[in-house]
């Protein structure tokens, strides 16, 4: 296979890796005639939109992951770059203008130290080489070095290492030679470690890298309880910007090929649990979970917290503190700084003020008292149903 070709198949095969804030479906990038390669269109941390290519640098792997289709030992095309031939092709692309972004991960090849420093060596020649000054999302591998881990951080814009499962039951349940605590979570651990302990002008552009992880939704019976009291951790304590997690799809010719795959309504209420948690001062107790430690699927979780705390109880919104603002459906941090700003001069005392605030007013109406009232009748005055 040429470069190209290579490239095609790599990007090709990354559609199932979420770590990142995509705002489009992939859209397809000439190379030949016969070649393409999928390039996203993505959020940066810093919330810059550009087109990302998400690719790996080697699709070989040595490690048996019972989901995922570069498992050993699995009939599958694979495809290998040295990491100056990657650097190289990546920086025509980046000039042509097809790519302004690189997300680069590698299956596992020779142990988690000897691939990541095929990683760091292709983001130093981009880097340092070559003079690339574009977003990088680096992977930092399984089993990777305390050093390895500190040279990704003054690499790259992002940096992430996939946990897969809550915790170390469920991921012997997906992958059974992997470890959680030593070679998963302890790179995320002196990523934070490091980000405290030196200083942030040693990073990328003079700051550190923010750092995401994902996890497999729906492939080893893990409650949603399980996900979230992991994800709150992992802000509080590793101060991750997200969680991403990834719902399950079967892959023929993998130990997991029968089982059923994951239910998106379910991702989307723990996304919205997960916000929650890390935006709006939630905390794992204020969240409704069923007899089966997952939350109820036909209520997003705010909701139930205010039907459950707020509904006979409703937020005066002259009075209320920014804390409890944010605990109404329909307002987001947004929303609450806007109404501080209104009250400083003038009360709000219609629903109609509240709209032009950006507050969603038909989910928050049933929780909030203006100036003293429900605003209920004014909701079904203007012909809008509560929730
Ligand atoms: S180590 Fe990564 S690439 Fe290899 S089988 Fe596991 S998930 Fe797949």
């Amino acid at each position: 296979m040429d470069a190209f070709e290579r490239l095609c198949l790599l990007s090709n095969e990354m559609a199932w890796e979420a770590d990142e804030e995509l705002s489009s479906c992939p859209s397809s990038h000439p190379l030949s005639p016969e070649r393409h390669i999928l390039v996203y269109q993505a959020k940066t941390p810093r919330g810059k939109s550009i087109r990302l290519l998400k690719t790996l640098l080697s699709s070989a792997c040595e490690r048996d992951c019972y989901y995922c289709p570069f498992r050993a030992g699995r009939n599958h095309r694979r495809a290998t770059f040295r990491p100056e031939e990657f650097a190289r092709l990546f920086i025509q692309l980046h000039q042509a203008g097809i790519a302004e972004g690189l997300f680069l991960s590698s299956g596992l090849a020779g142990g988690g130290v000897r691939t990541q420093d095929k990683l760091l060596d292709t983001a130093d020649i981009l880097r340092n080489k070559l003079g690339y000054r574009g977003y990088l999302h680096l992977k930092l591998m399984p089993g990777a070095d305390k050093d390895q881990v500190l040279r990704a951080m003054q690499l790259a814009d992002r940096v992430s290492i996939n946990l897969e499962a809550p915790n170390a039951e469920r991921l012997s349940q997906l992958a059974p030679h992997k470890g959680f605590f030593d070679e998963i979570l302890q790179p995320l651990q002196w990523v934070e470690q490091l980000r405290r302990t030196q200083p942030s002008n040693q990073g990328w552009q003079g700051r550190w890298p923010s750092v995401v992880t994902q996890l497999v939704l729906g492939a080893a019976g893990e409650s949603d309880l399980e996900i979230l009291q992991t994800s709150e951790w992992l802000f509080r304590s590793l101060r991750l910007s997200r969680t991403y997690y990834s719902p399950f799809q079967p892959v023929p010719d993998t130990p997991l090929e029968n089982h059923p795959p994951a239910d998106r309504l379910r991702q989307r209420r723990l996304y919205q649990a997960s916000f929650l948690l890390r935006d709006y001062g939630f905390r794992l107790s204020d969240l409704t979970f069923g007899n089966d430690s997952n939350l109820p699927l036909g209520i997003d979780p705010k909701t139930a917290y205010a039907d459950r705390y707020l509904r006979e109880t409703p937020v005066e919104i002259n009075r209320a503190t920014p804390q409890q603002l944010l605990r109404v459906p329909g307002i987001g941090p947004q929303g609450v700084q806007r109404i501080l700003q209104a009250r400083q001069h003038t009360r709000l005392t219609d629903l109609s003020q509240l709209k032009k605030l950006g507050v969603q007013t038909h989910r928050a109406a049933p929780y909030l008292l203006l100036n003293g009232r429900r605003p209920i009748r004014q909701l079904r005055f203007a012909g809008m149903t509560p929730a």
